[in-house]
């Protein structure tokens, strides 16, 4: 149990967690500028990176460089001076603090030795992708990076392919065709996906279809720039038309899309809430 009154008079020193712009500095907020110049010190992801920050609004405050490298090291220091009263703000290169970033560990560790751990609300890619996308922007699931190969990136397609919710993904430019590709072996060239490219920047654009269109799209046009993908979630079955004819229709859409005639009819089947073997005696009688 652990109770956090965060503005409440505390002898040891605060943790504020500091979102900085994606882009746009002008989506510095008014707190965050002034949280920054208050604090006694800033743990920053990249201290050269936050120092072009840190000018640009005229902040003094002393820098220490905290990463995913040196983080098991930097930790016990960082909650030392906390627990001395140094009051510490931690910022990533851009966003919000532990989303897809550094964070977490730190903000776990203050959490159990009683220290304020206090967030402050700004930018964050996912967010600013999934309210202009246009998809259900609720329930969403935020997932971050895929794993780059290997079994592991299968199943959190597969995951993600199968969730009801809409799904945040991001990723790299280099990387952005495949992705889309391999989301479309599993979800078929149908579901609805958007693209969200270097959000708040000059050349800001959604890319929003079908997703063998926005595959196509990028197959033409070079992905670059800095990426979120939104894949809106699996039709739920009372979305869904389950009369024979559509289900019959529905298992020979996902065999012209590549799959086996069994695995479309064990997804069809799980779709449409009927065994198998339902599904299976509709797709050959009809
Ligand atoms: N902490 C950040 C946040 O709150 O969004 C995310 C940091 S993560 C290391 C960087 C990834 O976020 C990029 O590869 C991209 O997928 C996404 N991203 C960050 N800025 C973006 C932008 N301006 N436009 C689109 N995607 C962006």
């Amino acid at each position: 149990m652990n109770e956090q009154k965060s503005f409440q008079d505390n002898s040891f020193g605060s943790l504020f967690l500091i979102p900085t712009p994606i882009g746009n500095l002008e989506d510095m907020t008014f707190r965050a500028v002034r949280q920054l110049e208050d604090v006694d010190l800033i743990a920053a992801e990249d201290t050269r990176n936050t120092k072009n920050l840190l000018n640009h609004f005229k902040i003094d405050t002393t820098q220490i460089s905290f990463h995913e490298h040196n983080k098991v090291q930097r930790i016990p220091e960082l909650i030392e001076k906390l627990k001395k009263g140094i009051n510490i703000a931690q910022v990533s290169d851009a966003g919000t603090p532990s989303i897809s970033d550094p964070g977490k560990e730190l903000v776990q560790e203050a959490i159990k030795q009683g220290i304020n751990v206090i967030p402050l609300p700004g930018a964050t890619a996912s967010i600013t992708a999934l309210i202009a996308s246009g998809l259900v922007p609720q329930p969403f699931y935020f997932y971050g990076f895929l794993t780059r190969k290997g079994k592991q990136r299968n199943e959190e397609i597969e995951d993600i392919v199968n969730r009801v919710e809409t799904s945040i993904i991001y990723e790299s430019p280099f990387r952005v065709l495949k992705t889309l590709d391999d989301i479309r072996k599993v979800a078929g060239d149908d579901r609805q996906i958007v693209t969200a490219r270097e959000l708040t920047k000059i050349h800001e654009s959604f890319v929003r279809g079908a997703i063998k269109e926005v595959k196509q799209w990028f197959v033409e046009h070079d992905p670059k720039g800095e990426f979120v993908i939104v894949v809106s979630g699996k039709k739920q079955v009372s979305e869904i038309n389950v009369d024979n004819t559509d289900i019959k229709k529905e298992v020979q859409a996902l065999i012209d899309d590549g799959y086996k005639p069994k695995a479309a009819i064990k997804e069809i089947a799980n779709l449409v809430n009927k065994s198998k073997n339902e599904v299976y005696d509709i797709y050959h009688e009809l």
